[in-house]
């Protein structure tokens, strides 16, 4: 049968389309973004927020837990003095065997590649979004703790997408969970990084407040943890109290029946 014009042309917009396809997931594979820079743009600009700070809508702080478990966060925020790491905190939940989440700044990636590749491949932990340069996510340049934050909507963008993509070279898989540096948040920047497909996870227990706190403070404030509680510690300044803190602190909670989860699992 000969083909009619008509027909060879619905075949070629046929074949096209399927190109189009195929590209579309070829560039999510290789760690697109879902949103690009131009659509966060278009979607944003000119947005005035007027929201600022740790727990603003938007932001998870607590789960819905099935019996007594509670979410362990550690963050490595990197750069020059947060790039360490305090493998006696990853020893000790090793050796209980206990689930927690990671959240890895993409520098603190880049000064410790074998950890991060080792820590990436235990099923026992969860990577997540830490930031690229550890700012807070601000779309006007607001600080916190002394910390710029970023100045508007395409830094803001950078700011968590080159991370998300510094987790997903890292683990093969995009990150569906971001802290910012110092989970400070404008309601726009928010906005944003749901949009790149990442839930905003802060704390219900401040572990050791920016590895500031004695061991006994540590194991007091987390061994206190309720159910569904989100508890926050920092995995890289080993001179801190946090791991003699936490090693207290364990054994309580396990004594009490609880089990710790993944955000992963928490927010399934
Ligand atoms: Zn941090």
């Amino acid at each position: 049968m000969r083909k009619t014009p008509g027909a060879v042309f619905i075949v070629f917009v046929y074949l096209v389309a399927c190109c189009l396809a195929l590209f579309e997931v070829a560039a999510f594979a290789a760690g697109e973004a879902l949103t690009g820079l131009e659509e966060i743009l278009a979607r944003y600009e000119g947005a005035l927020p007027r929201l600022w700070g740790e727990d603003i809508p938007g932001v998870l702080r607590t789960f819905e837990p099935e019996g007594k478990a509670v979410a362990l966060t550690l963050d490595a925020c990197g750069g020059a003095k947060g790039s360490a790491y305090d493998g006696a905190i990853i020893e000790l939940l090793r050796e209980h065997n206990l689930s927690a989440t990671l959240f890895l700044n993409a520098r603190w990636i880049e000064a410790n590649p074998e950890i991060a590749a080792d820590l990436a491949s235990d099923p026992l932990f969860l990577i997540a979004n830490h930031g690229w340069k550890h700012r807070p996510c601000s779309v006007t340049g607001r600080s916190a703790w002394g910390i710029e934050g970023t100045k508007n909507l395409s830094e803001a963008y950078r700011e968590i997408e080159n991370g998300a993509r510094a987790v997903e070279s890292l683990t093969g898989r995009r990150p569906r969970f971001y802290r910012s540096g110092t989970n400070f948040y404008d309601e726009v920047g928010l906005a944003v990084a749901n949009d790149l497909g990442m839930k905003v996870v802060g704390w219900s227990v401040l572990g050791d407040a920016g590895a500031t706190l004695t061991a006994s403070e540590v194991s007091e404030r987390v061994s206190g943890a309720r159910p569904g509680q989100i508890i926050l510690c920092h995995m890289n300044q080993p001179q801190s109290a946090t791991a003699e803190g936490l090693k207290e602190a364990i054994p309580l909670l396990l004594e009490k029946g609880y089990k710790f989860v993944t955000l992963e699992e928490a927010f399934p």
